[in-house]
């Protein structure tokens, strides 16, 4: 198995991939390839000719190696990007994992999503896949906030298509007393916004600290630097908090249970990765 993308140098999939391969006894390895845009049709179709088990897809080929799959999940279909490959006899099915990550790290925590009312911001990639997640998942209602509104619109759009269930409002982040009033209505909120990340740590996308209730449960997808401001400031008011780092872990589970079908040694891994 590998991890494709650029650069790649930094992965730590290697070494979380083959330390589970190792603790189970599976026969099997994980390297990483430096594989820009334009090499990934190639790339795809060495899978094949290698026979390769499957393949963890990072920046910037997600989205690149959608049109090379035989057959997508529900949830890389709607977000049109795709972050784990599974070679099933040379017929290759792709999945994104980035949203399950959150969901079931907050899961991790006691947190369930159905039926919640959640703030989530940010339009990128990770807020992307967080919101479909959610939404297939069973949230009542995802209230965005983004900096560029119109970004988060289309997501928007494709969730109430989708999962008309779901109620999905946008908003725009400067507004801080909407924003306020929203999450001290929600029961869960998600950074996935690049706000707070190093260099720019001393930044929080939470301006008003009134928005923090003991009955909130914060989510930061920034894992640099480990501790955000926005968690350290929503844990000083109470709330369940819960780091980039355990996302990133939890896709790692959702990605090694569908190459090997088995539970990867998360307890034993949690102390290694976040320590
Ligand atoms: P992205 O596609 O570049 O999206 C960046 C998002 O941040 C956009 O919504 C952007 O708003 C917003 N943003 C950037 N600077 C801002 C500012 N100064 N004020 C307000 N909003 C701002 O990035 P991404 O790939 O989604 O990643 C977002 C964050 O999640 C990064 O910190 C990344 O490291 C992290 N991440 C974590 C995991 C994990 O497993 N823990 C996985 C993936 C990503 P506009 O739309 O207006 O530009």
């Amino acid at each position: 198995m590998a991890v494709i993308g650029s650069p790649i140098a930094h992965s730590g999939s290697p070494m979380l991939y083959n330390y589970g391969f190792e603790k189970l006894g599976l026969d099997y390895v994980y390297v990483a390839f430096d594989i820009k845009e334009h090499e990934v049709k190639a790339a795809i179709q060495s899978i094949r000719t290698f026979q390769m088990r499957g393949c963890n897809v990072t920046m910037p080929d997600k989205t690149e190696v959608v049109k090379y799959m035989d057959e997508l999940s529900p949830a890389a279909r709607i977000i049109g990007a795709v972050n784990t490959i599974v070679n099933d006899n040379g017929r290759l099915m792709g999945h994104i994992t980035d949203g399950q990550g959150a969901v079931s790290s907050l899961r991790d925590n006691g947190v369930s999503i159905k039926g919640k009312k959640l703030v989530i911001a940010g339009a990128g990639g990770a807020a992307t896949a967080i919101q479909v997640q959610c939404a297939l998942d069973g949230a009542r209602e995802i209230v965005i906030f983004n900096r560029t509104p119109a970004r988060a619109e289309k997501t928007a759009q494709t969730i109430r298509q989708e999962m008309p269930s779901c109620t999905v409002k946008v908003c725009n982040i400067a507004d801080t007393a909407r924003m306020t009033a929203e999450i001290r209505d929600s029961e869960i909120l998600i950074n996935a916004t690049s706000v707070g990340m190093r260099p720019n740590d001393t930044e929080s996308i939470v301006r008003d600290l009134a928005a923090f209730h003991e009955k909130l449960t914060v989510l930061d997808a920034v894992y640099e630097p480990v501790q955000t401001r926005l968690l350290r400031e929503a844990k000083e008011a109470g709330c369940l908090c819960i780091g980039g780092k355990a996302m990133l872990l939890w896709q790692a589970v959702e990605a090694f249970r569908l190459y090997t079908g088995m539970d990867f040694p998360v307890d034993e891994l949690k102390e290694k990765f976040y320590g």
